[in-house]
């Protein structure tokens, strides 16, 4: 058990630090409860001092947009989790273009890189103005949309290891598969190394709004929610993930359907319509499985990381 005032003093960082702050004030799906502390590095020497420094009992977990995730609620007295959570923000959001490369620090939305891209006429990016996240998170999770993923477009990676030193991936090392990476949780992405290809505004201006319009037609765009709640079922069984959860018994008229509800636009986002707990989201979420489960012999996997205790 940490003496938090004396752990936050004997970090020795230059980042703000918040001991009150709910995770639900920061997560797309708005839930979550309390960590030991949210840590905000100021830049990156500032992290790597953090993780020098601190107990090596104490664990972290790092966030982007907080767009994949689910905190959980935590226990009476809101804590969630005992260690510390890092957002990477204001001081992870410098971006340089040599030639064809972009190196960004991983604070950057990817939106934003997209468009920094334009400007400099280099495309090969798009599919990312579509994907909500900050670029850690995008590569963490090696995003993708309309046929591409982060993996095609990744030169490099730094990362800050536990004891807080810096260490280059080649795009290799990182393990890229379907919607995920083998970087480990407790490696920090720092910055990444993107390779682009020559375009011209033009072009590059009609294949996102191409994609804007694609996504709007398909998936929700405004809300409380994050991104696919459920993996899609091994292919033998025929079906996606959205098409079971179409067919089943949505519950109604329980606690938790009153907070929550699947999208009208795409079954698999689960949405957080009324100041819902994740326990109402999990407890949503269940009773889909158990349905499905009951009618079609599937058991539907959640895909969005569940963080922390409680609820
Ligand atoms: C409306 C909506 C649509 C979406 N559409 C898509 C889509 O089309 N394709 C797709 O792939 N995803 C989609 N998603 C999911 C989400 O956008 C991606 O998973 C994205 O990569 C998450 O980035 P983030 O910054 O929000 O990460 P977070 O949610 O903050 O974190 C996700 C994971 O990455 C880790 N992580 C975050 N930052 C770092 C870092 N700096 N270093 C190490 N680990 C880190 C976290 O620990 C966590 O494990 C969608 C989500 C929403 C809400």
């Amino acid at each position: 058990m940490h003496n938090i005032e004396e752990l936050i003093k004997s970090l020795q960082v230059r980042g703000r630090i918040e001991t009150e702050q709910r995770a639900a004030e920061w997560t797309w799906l708005a839930t979550g409860g309390l960590p030991l502390f949210t840590f905000y590095p100021e830049s990156m020497e500032d992290l790597s001092q953090f993780l020098k420094n601190r107990p090596s009992d104490l664990c972290y977990r790092t966030f982007g947009a907080a767009s994949n995730v689910l905190v959980r609620d935590g226990d009476k007295d809101g804590k969630c989790f005992d260690g510390a959570f890092i957002r990477l923000m204001k001081g992870f959001r410098a971006l340089s273009v040599d030639g064809t490369k972009i190196i960004a620090q991983a604070g950057l939305p990817g939106s934003f890189i997209v468009n920094k891209a334009l400007e400099a006429e280099l495309g090969g990016l798009s599919f990312m103005s579509t994907i909500p996240g900050n670029l850690g998170g995008l590569i963490a999770m090696n995003a993708g949309a309309h046929g591409s993923e982060m993996k095609d477009i990744i030169e490099w990676v730094e990362v800050l290891d536990p004891q807080g030193n810096l260490q280059r991936l080649s795009c290799a090392d990182c393990g890229f598969s379907y919607r995920h990476s083998s970087i480990p949780k407790n490696h920090i992405i720092v910055r990444a190394c993107i390779n682009t290809k020559k375009s011209t505004r033009e072009e590059i201006t009609s294949e996102i709004h191409h994609f804007l319009a694609q996504r709007k037609a398909t998936q929700p765009t405004g809300g409380k929610m994050a991104g696919c709640f459920f993996k899609n079922p091994p292919e033998y069984t025929g079906y996606k993930a959205w098409q079971l959860i179409r067919g089943a018994n949505i519950p109604a008229n329980t606690p938790a359907s009153k907070t929550v509800c699947v999208s009208p636009i795409h079954a698999n986002f689960i949405m957080n319509q009324a100041n819902a707990s994740a326990f109402d989201l999990e407890y949503f979420a269940l009773q889909i499985q158990a349905d499905i489960f009951f009618n079609k012999d599937i058991w539907l996997e959640i895909e969005i990381e569940r963080i922390g205790y409680g609820g």
